[in-house]
């Protein structure tokens, strides 16, 4: 016993040098080695109490003083007594904030409150705490953050570059604020518009999502001073792969969560493990390869298997082939949840048996204990292996090595981020913004021309939670008052006053709907936009996400439609600007109107972006990354099969989105030449170019997005119409081309057999840029290999 106690003092002696202290800053190579042996050394020396602790989560709420879900007096103090139980008792390793909580807080606060949780773990011989949070389009829960359009909106700007930035400037001040660890990004791939969580994600497309995604992993993860204008000595303090301007990313929701059968949050999906590879798979793959350290598991089951529960998803393909070796959390509740909803476990040690096995790392428990006496006793009773709990501590704490929480838990000092709410991030949220929106119909009056009367109308004119969307200063981002205290951005109104220079802006209605299924058109709405020339009418839907976003329809409700009839009855120019969460169907009220504009949630930076689009100050780019449903019930994909065109007339014309992926329209002209490919597959590692050229033809600079497609003519799995494999986004001057070359690897022709392979087969393919579908630019080329 008393030789255990002195090893047990080494390695802890051995940590806190490394680690706690930071005393010796060798090269960062030899603390890494060191480092390593000290983590294997630390676990072979702590208890199974402190183990099993590691791999707990709990929410803040358990910490407070009142309720979980309701601190007293709606204030956050922690409890003393609640701390001592969680951290000193308990061994916790980890703590997030706040699902059902407090809403939105300063800097300060946060530090402080972390200070005195990592105070408690310090005092208590516990490793430092890791604290996580959905920062998910900019810091959510933080006074004052720089807000980015909704990871769609952010998509829709087929800019990678602003996906980085605006991943970089979101861990920046996350990291500002003494928090270590983001649940984000989404890289579900949307093929399901009823989910509520359809925003969230980076759209339909398996190669866009991915593109995207990888972005972001690098934004959150690595340090960037070109973006922060930070000389190279004050980018961090070097030795952690994790700077103190950095977070660990993590990936969610691992994986086929997005398209539940019943459109519903949390429902059942039914795929096969090759549909999973095609389609869901490439963007987790892909921000794995960019050095993703964590990942969050799908709520959801699918084909009947609960992904908690799945060794075949969570081991054998997650770990052993794709060899991911970071973190795997579960979601909210969801090993509970195995034996209260799945029904796959007859009693919560069970289910925490299963989830474990299966290769949970760390468990968002996250309102009490009973986690950790379960996984305790299982593996007192030798129910899962002490060796198995090792692993998943040794991934941990490597985790919080790299974020250099060993040396100091809370980041660097709090004055160490100047750049925090800058002017500078603004812009950049901004450009986010100006990039995203997206002009799907325009008949001319479009931009606004200088010296007309313009009403601007309908609830999200005057609204922000309306154009920020859930995650927004609360989990569900609908109470209005906190957007206007701490956000930065402006209301519609506001925007179209203060950019709209030159127009005589009206607005009628002063007041915010008190119900987006209650708007109606006063009779003051009625006579102002008699007496304008044209009507800008904003439209909504109730912010929400997870099961409270659940809706039973894809179509707009009924008071918003009554609402834009009547107004376009008056016979006006009228112009639609949707904030939507998904695409809410508006056939039949877009023939009805001279231009629509599509802004997703773009946030606190939206209405300045849509203003100075309307006027024409932006030249809108924004291209829709999905497919736009002309109805409820016809959601059919761009990358679908050939046999999802048949029509009733038994044609194969029955593709007919109300507007295609990859379209938005711009205030210039475009032409794309003739797509030539040049090089040869004569191995498997060469690289063929798809080179075309694009001419701006118009009379105003803008930007253009590349996009090429390909087809595999004919496979042993039946081909889609499509698939998007590359694009680029470009500024071309009024008059100008630019050349697009565009690499293609056979790797990137492939598709998964049925013996779940990837696979490129010798035959025919066509290759042609932008959509055939948009604005006729057609370019097919067959290639033969
Ligand atoms: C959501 C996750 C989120 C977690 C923590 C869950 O309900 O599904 O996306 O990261 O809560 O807030």
């Amino acid at each position: 016993m008393g030789s255990f106690i002195h090893s047990r003092q080494i390695a802890k002696y051995v940590l806190g040098l490394f680690f706690w202290l930071g005393a010796e800053r060798g090269t960062s190579q030899r603390l890494d080695s060191v480092a390593m042996k000290s983590i294997d050394l630390c676990i072979s020396t702590m208890t199974l109490a402190e183990k099993v602790g590691q791999m707990a989560q709990v929410d803040l709420g358990v910490l407070w003083e009142g309720e979980t879900c309701n601190p007293r007096d709606g204030k956050v103090v922690l409890n003393e007594a609640k701390l001592r139980k969680a951290i000193s008792e308990y061994k916790v390793g980890s703590v997030l904030n706040c699902g059902c909580g407090t809403g939105t807080h300063s800097k300060d606060e946060w530090r402080q409150w972390i200070g005195e949780i990592q105070s408690v773990a310090q005092r208590s011989g516990v490793l430092p705490i890791l604290y996580g949070i959905d920062a998910i389009h900019g810091a959510t829960y933080l006074h004052n953050s720089t807000l980015f359009p909704q990871q769609l909106g952010q998509a829709a700007t087929w800019n990678p570059d602003l996906v980085h930035k605006g991943a970089a400037i979101t861990a920046y001040e996350t990291r500002a604020s003494g928090i270590p660890w983001n649940f984000s990004p989404v890289l579900d791939v949307a093929r399901q518009p009823l989910w509520s969580r359809f925003f969230e994600t980076y759209g339909s497309d398996p190669y866009l999502c991915k593109t995207m995604g990888a972005a972001a992993v690098r934004g959150y993860q690595n340090i960037s001073a070109a973006i922060f204008g930070l000389p190279e000595d004050k980018i961090g303090d070097g030795n952690q792969p994790i700077s103190s301007y950095n977070v660990a990313a993590c990936l969610k929701h691992f994986m086929g969560y997005s398209a539940p059968f019943s459109g519903k949050d949390r429902t059942p999906a039914y795929f096969t493990e090759r549909d999973l590879r095609e389609i869901f798979l490439p963007s987790f793959e892909a921000a794995i390869n960019a050095g993703a350290k964590s990942i969050m598991v799908n709520s959801g089951e699918i084909s009947g298997v609960p992904v908690h529960t799945s060794y075949r998803l969570l081991t054998e393909v997650l770990r052993n082939e794709l060899g991911f070796n970071g973190v795997v959390v579960t979601d909210w509740e969801d090993i509970y949840k195995l034996h209260a909803n799945h029904r796959v476990a007859k009693d919560y040690r069970e289910a925490v048996k299963v989830a474990i096995l299966a290769g949970i790392d760390m468990c968002m428990i996250p309102n009490d204990f009973q986690f950790i006496d379960l996984l305790i006793s299982l593996v007192k009773a030798g129910e899962i292996p002490e060796s198995r709990i090792d692993q998943s501590v040794r991934r941990i704490l490597e985790m919080k090595r790299d974020l250099g929480l060993f040396e100091a838990p809370m980041g660097l000092p709090a004055n160490e981020y100047p750049l925090a709410f800058s002017y500078g991030f603004k812009l950049i949220a901004l450009e986010s913004a100006l990039q995203s929106i997206t002009l799907l119909k325009n008949d001319g009056v479009l931009p606004l021309e200088n010296g007309k009367n313009v009403v601007v109308c309908g609830p999200a004119a005057h609204n922000l939670s309306l154009v920020n969307g859930a995650w927004t200063h609360s989990w569900l981002g609908r109470d209005e008052a906190l957007a206007e205290k701490y956000g930065l951005g402006e209301t519609m109104e506001d925007a179209c006053l203060q950019y709209g220079g030159g127009i005589f802006w009206r607005f009628p209605e002063k007041e915010n709907p008190t119900s987006l299924k209650s708007v109606k058109v006063s009779k003051s709405l009625m006579k102002s936009v008699k007496k304008s020339d044209a009507v800008v009418i904003c439209l909504g839907e109730e912010p929400g996400t997870e099961i409270p976003g659940n809706t039973e329809s894809l179509d707009l409700d009924e008071a918003q439609r009554e609402y834009v009839k009547q107004i376009a009855a008056l016979g006006k120019k009228v112009v639609l600007v949707c904030f939507f969460n998904r695409p809410l169907i508006i056939t039949g009220l877009d023939s009805l109107v001279s231009a629509v504009v599509y802004a997703y949630l773009p946030s606190d930076f939206g209405p300045e972006a849509i203003a100075k689009t309307l006027v024409g100050i932006n030249n809108p780019s924004g291209r829709l990354p999905f497919t736009y449903p002309r109805s409820s019930g016809s959601v059919v994909q761009h990358d679908r099969k050939h046999t999802e065109d048949f029509h009733i007339d038994f044609s194969t014309n029955a593709y007919k989105p109300l507007y295609d992926f990859g379209f938005g329209l711009s205030y210039t002209n475009f032409k794309h030449s003739p797509l030539r490919l040049t090089g040869q597959f004569a191995s498997i590692q060469d690289t063929v170019w798809a080179e075309w050229d694009i001419t701006n033809t118009g009379s105003r600079d803008g930007y253009e997005v590349a996009q090429l497609y390909f087809r595999d003519e004919f496979a042993s799995i039946t081909p889609s119409v499509m698939h998007l494999t590359g694009f680029q986004k470009f500024w071309i001057p009024k008059g100008s081309t630019v050349k697009v070359r565009l690499p293609l690897t056979l790797g990137m022709l492939s598709f998964v057999t049925e013996d779940l392979k990837r696979t490129t087969e010798a035959g025919d393919f066509s290759f042609w840029c932008n959509n055939p579908a948009v604005q006729q630019r057609t370019v097919n080329r067959t290639y033969k290999f």
